[in-house]
């Protein structure tokens, strides 16, 4: 959620600011996201010289939060620089992308290691949020070191010489990925809100009709839009999602009496669409005028948090002096 709040007040706040072309990388067309350091050891600091060239997609084969404590884990001698979550299409950063992450061989030095998570035993498979979100990534990474938006470049992880790996694998639609990353690159550089939230859309939400004992992805997808919306616990879904069960059946119930819909536990035509609504109108906490410098307020220190958790500043002060403006207007 505060992903968006970041996209969104970065923005309005650059909105408000530029004179259009000035603005150099991330702020516009770079996704935002979280960062999270893999251990020290699971990768390699500086690039040994070389230079970043091509950029390597995986699939993780396990959840989202599995993937971020393999990379924490001191000793699995495995990271990637990203991670891109199934369901919304958060992105956590685990490395810098000047270090050497440690996820394709021989080829960790020259490439940028970019996991998507994908779990087919657990119901967890790719979604539109996460193809848009990682497009977007991948848009501004090759901006950054003028790589070519192709197949020679974007590779996947089983397409590099002396790998043992079969990611990503047949579910992954490269043909509408790296359509993806064509119209980012081919726009004008700068990313609108919609097309980051993307959870008004069809395919965000499963088909009405769901009920206890029913087992498949899209009981998975309406568990990560309850958890995603707060009704049920990360952990609870990653750990065991697309089952229909007692823990499912109480979210829906809870998600329906929040919504004064009838408490029945059976996700139906009235549960489907006010479960849309509500993913729809999830950024609720983004400022709602743009940011002008010499204002002070709650909606500024939102930004200098959001700032500060992506490494642009250090100092929360709610005010919209010069250093939060060079924050928001800083290259990476
Ligand atoms: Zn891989």
């Amino acid at each position: 959620m505060s992903r968006w709040l970041v996209a969104i007040a970065i923005a309005l706040a650059v909105t408000a600011l530029t004179p259009a072309p000035a603005l150099a990388a991330p702020p516009p067309y770079y996704p935002p996201l979280d960062w999270v350091q893999a251990a020290a050891g699971n990768f390699s600091v500086g690039r040994g010289g070389a230079q970043i060239t091509t950029i390597v997609i995986h699939e993780t084969d396990g959840s989202y939060s599995s993937a971020i404590n393999w990379f924490r884990r001191p000793g699995s001698k495995a990271s990637a620089h990203y991670l891109v979550r199934a369901w919304d299409g958060e992105i956590t950063q685990l490395v810098a992308e000047t270090d050497t992450a440690y996820h394709a061989r021989d080829a960790n030095p020259w490439t940028i290691g970019i996991e998507h998570e994908f779990y087919l035993r657990q119901g967890i498979l790719h979604t539109d949020a996460q193809y848009r979100s990682s497009a977007l990534l991948v848009c501004a990474i090759a901006r950054r070191y003028d790589i070519p938006i192709d197949r020679n470049h974007i590779v996947g992880h089983r397409e590099l010489p002396n790998q043992f790996h079969g990611d990503p694998g047949p579910l992954w639609d490269w043909t509408y990925y790296m359509s993806l990353v064509r119209s980012c690159a081919g726009g004008d550089g700068r990313v609108t809100v919609s097309s980051v939230e993307t959870c008004g859309e069809p395919g965000c939400t499963p088909p009405a009709g769901l009920e206890f004992g029913d087992e498949g992805p899209d009981v998975a997808l309406l568990q990560w839009a309850l958890a995603y919306l707060g009704f049920m616990a990360d952990e609870t879904v990653s750990g065991g999602a697309g089952n229909f069960g007692p823990q499912t059946l109480a979210a829906v119930q809870a998600f329906q009496e929040a919504k004064e819909l009838p408490v029945t536990g059976y996700y139906g035509e009235l549960t489907s669409a006010a479960l849309s609504d509500a993913l729809a109108q999830n950024p609720v906490t983004a400022p709602t005028a743009p940011l002008a410098p010499g204002t002070m307020s709650s909606d500024v220190s939102k930004l200098q948090i959001s700032l500060r958790k992506l490494g642009y500043m250090d100092l929360v002060t709610g005010y919209y002096g010069r250093i939060t403006q060079e924050a928001v207007l800083t290259d990476v």
